[in-house]
């Protein structure tokens, strides 16, 4: 899930710095973010075996995944976005409305709560696009943590919208899919210019 459009120029350094570096140096910034049109984004991802959660390669992986995020920078990043079709996200929020650092591996919504929130969404794989997406504003989650300890947990808000965002990528959807009005959507200039001040969470 994207929070600003802005720093895009900031992580195209880096990746120009690692390249030239030193090819062989598999940092995070050279995990390259699939755009809408890759297929990957349309599979429903496949669960991680737990007993490989705690390998270097999945360790890494989050890792790496995390350096993508915060480069961008956005709140949450779905394993299928950097081209994995496996069901793990990363997710981070800090500052006022935000919420804890989270790895969720083989999550699955267990409840939803009956209150609906609508959100500004925006998404790494969805360049300079927004729109409103109607959800449950509170969730109850169950899955695994990076150390393959079970996780189950209520979250709400933001958080609960996030959690929501980086799940649908595991099924091979997008927030376009989720958008009930479709005029909405709206290109980023045109977001800042008329409805960046409407009092609503945007992600
Ligand atoms: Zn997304």
């Amino acid at each position: 899930m994207r929070a600003s459009d802005q720093p895009r120029r900031l992580r195209a350094e880096r990746f120009l710095c690692y390249e030239y570096k030193d090819m062989k140096l598999k940092s995070g910034a050279m995990l390259k973010i699939a755009k809408l049109g890759n297929p990957i984004l349309r599979k429903v991802a496949a669960p991680i075996d737990p007993r490989e959660i705690k390998s270097s390669e999945i360790q890494r992986l989050i890792d790496d995944m995390f350096e993508v995020m915060y480069d961008e920078p956005g709140i949450g990043l779905a394993a299928p976005q950097v081209s994995r079709s496996i069901q793990l996200v990363v997710m981070g929020c800090k500052g006022e409305g935000g919420f804890p650092e989270t790895v969720l591996i083989n999550p699955s919504i267990v409840y939803y709560g009956p209150e609906q929130v609508d959100n500004w969404e925006g998404c790494l794989s969805v360049d300079g696009l927004r729109g409103k997406v109607i959800r449950p504003s509170l969730v109850r989650v169950k899955g695994l943590d990076r150390k393959g300890k079970a996780l189950d947990f209520e979250a709400t808000e933001l958080y609960a919208v996030c959690i929501q965002h980086e799940l649908d990528h595991l099924i091979g959807k997008v927030f376009l899919d989720r958008m009930t009005d479709m005029s909405t959507l709206t290109q980023l200039d045109e977001f800042s210019q008329y409805w960046q001040k409407e009092p609503t969470n945007v992600i």
